[in-house]
C-alpha cells in the first residue's frame, strides 16, 4: 500500500506561518489594510500579504513571474531551459538565459560548499523515487547504485561569459527543486520593490520572504512548525525584517510504504531519503535562494556539520530540530527567538 502526502502537509506549514504572522499583525493594532492572495504554483501553495497602493497589480505580476520561473526550471513537465540542458546531457553545450545560468551557478556553489550534501545533479535519483509524482516507489539497491554514479555536481560545466552550460555524461539530470522556489522568492521581493511596496510577506510553501517591517513598525513574526504535529502547532517564533526564512523538513512531502516514511530530500551519498537526525532545518538569510539551498543542504548534513557550515557564513542563521525533539539555534537568531515547544516535548538547547 502506498500513501502519498504532499499538498496537505504543505498547507499546514503555510497555516502555521500565516497564523503567527497574522496574530502579530493584529497584535500590532495596525489599521493599514493588507491585500492578501492565495495561489498555487511550483507544486505548492503561495500566499502573499502586501501593504501599499499597487498591491493587487504587484501580486498578479508575482504569480505570473513564479509560473514563468517554474516553466523554465522544472523537470516535471516538458519545455523549459533546464529540460533543454538535461536532454543534451553528454551531447552538447546549451545556450541558456542569464537567469538560468545564475541559478545553476548558485546551485553548483552550494553543492560544493556543502561537500555534495546538496547536489544539483540529484535528478536521476529524484526521478527514480518519484516521491512527488504519480508513482512513488522504493528503487532496488542495484538501481540506486547505478543512478548514484550519475550524481556529481562537478559534471555541470557553466560558462557565464558565453552564456552556456552542459552536463558531462548521458543520463545526468540537473534538478533545481531544492533552490528554484528560493530564487522565486527573491524575484517576488524585486517585483514588490519595483511597485514601491515597502511592507510585504510571501510564503511559497515554506519559503518565506518578508519585506521591510509590518506597517505599524513591528517585526514580522514567523512560526517554525512542529514537524510532528498534524495541526500546525509551532515550536518557536522568530522575529525578523527584510529576511528570507526557508524551512526544509521530512514532513512536507513524502509517501509511506509498509509503514515506512520516505521523504523527498535525498542523501547523494546513499541514494536514500536523508536520515541525518535532523527533521526540520530553517535558514534565515538576506537572499531566499541561499536560504533554500542551505536548508536542503543542512538537512542532509545533520546537526554538527550543518551548524559548522552555517556558523562559517556571514549573515546566515539557522534553527534546527532533531529527531529526539531538541531545538538548536545559531547566536544571532537566539536573540529573536521565542521558544514554545515544551508542551509538546521539545527542548530548547541554548548552550551546547
Ligand atoms: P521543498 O521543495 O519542499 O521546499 P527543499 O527545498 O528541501 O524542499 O527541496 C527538496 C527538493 O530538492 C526535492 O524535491 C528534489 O527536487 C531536490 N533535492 C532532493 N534532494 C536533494 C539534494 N540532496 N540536493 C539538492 N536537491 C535535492
Ligand atoms: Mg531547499
Amino acid at each position: 500500500m502506498t500513501k502519498k502526502v504532499t499538498l496537505r502537509s504543505g498547507l499546514l506549514l503555510l497555516v502555521c506561518i500565516i497564523a503567527v504572522a497574522g496574530a502579530g499583525c493584529r497584535a500590532g493594532g495596525s489599521n493599514t489594510n493588507a491585500y492578501e492572495t492565495h495561489d498555487f504554483a511550483m507544486g505548492t501553495s503561495i500566499t502573499q500579504r502586501i501593504y501599499g497602493g499597487n498591491a493587487q497589480q504587484a501580486a498578479r505580476e508575482v504569480i505570473d513571474e513564479i509560473k514563468r520561473i517554474e516553466d523554465e526550471m522544472t523537470i516535471n513537465k516538458p519545455g523549459g531551459e533546464i529540460n533543454k540542458l538535461n536532454n543534451s546531457a553528454g551531447k552538447a553545450e546549451i545556450e541558456l538565459s542569464e537567469e538560468t545560468i545564475y541559478v545553476l551557478e548558485k546551485a553548483k556553489h552550494f553543492s560544493s560548499l556543502s561537500g555534495g550534501a546538496f547536489d544539483v545533479t540529484i535528478g536521476p535519483l529524484v526521478k527514480a523515487w518519484d516521491i512527488l509524482g504519480d508513482n512513488p516507489r522504493v528503487p532496488g539497491d542495484e538501481e540506486l547504485e547505478s543512478l548514484l554514479r550519475l550524481v556529481d555536481y562537478r559534471d555541470i560545466d557553466i560558462n557565464r561569459e558565453a552564456g552556456t552550460a552542459s552536463l558531462k555524461r548521458p543520463g545526468q539530470i540537473a534538478d533545481l527543486g531544492g533552490i528554484a522556489k528560493g530564487y522565486a522568492g527573491d524575484r517576488t521581493v524585486e517585483i514588490y520593490k519595483k511597485h514601491g511596496i515597502k511592507s510585504a510577506f510571501v510564503n511559497l510553501g515554506g519559503n518565506v520572504v518578508a519585506l521591510g517591517r509590518k506597517p505599524d513598525g513591528s517585526l514580522w513574526k514567523i512560526g517554525i512548525q512542529d514537524p510532528r504535529s498534524s495541526t500546525g502547532d509551532y515550536v518557536c517564533v522568530i522575529e525578523i525584517e527584510d529576511k528570507a526564512v526557508v524551512t526544509s523538513g521530512d514532513y512536507q512531502r513524502f509517501f509511506e510504504k509498509d509503514g515506512k516514511r520516505y521523504h523527498h530530500i535525498i542523501d547523494p551519498k546513499t541514494g536514500y531519503p536523508a536520515n541525518s537526525g535532523l527533521i526540520s532545518t530553517t535558514i534565515v538569510s538576506d537572499l531566499s535562494i541561499d536560504a533554500d539551498a542551505l536548508s536542503t543542504a543542512t538537512f542532509v548534513m545533520g546537526l554538527e556539520k550543518g551548524l559548522e557550515l552555517i556558523e562559517s557564513l556571514e549573515g546566515v542563521d539557522a534553527v534546527f530540530i532533531t529527531d529526539d525533539k531538541k531545538v538548536y539555534a545559531t547566536e544571532n537568531i537566539k536573540k529573536v527567538l521565542t521558544f514554545s515547544g515544551e508542551n509538546r516535548g521539545y527542548e530548547y538547547v541554548e548552550e551546547r
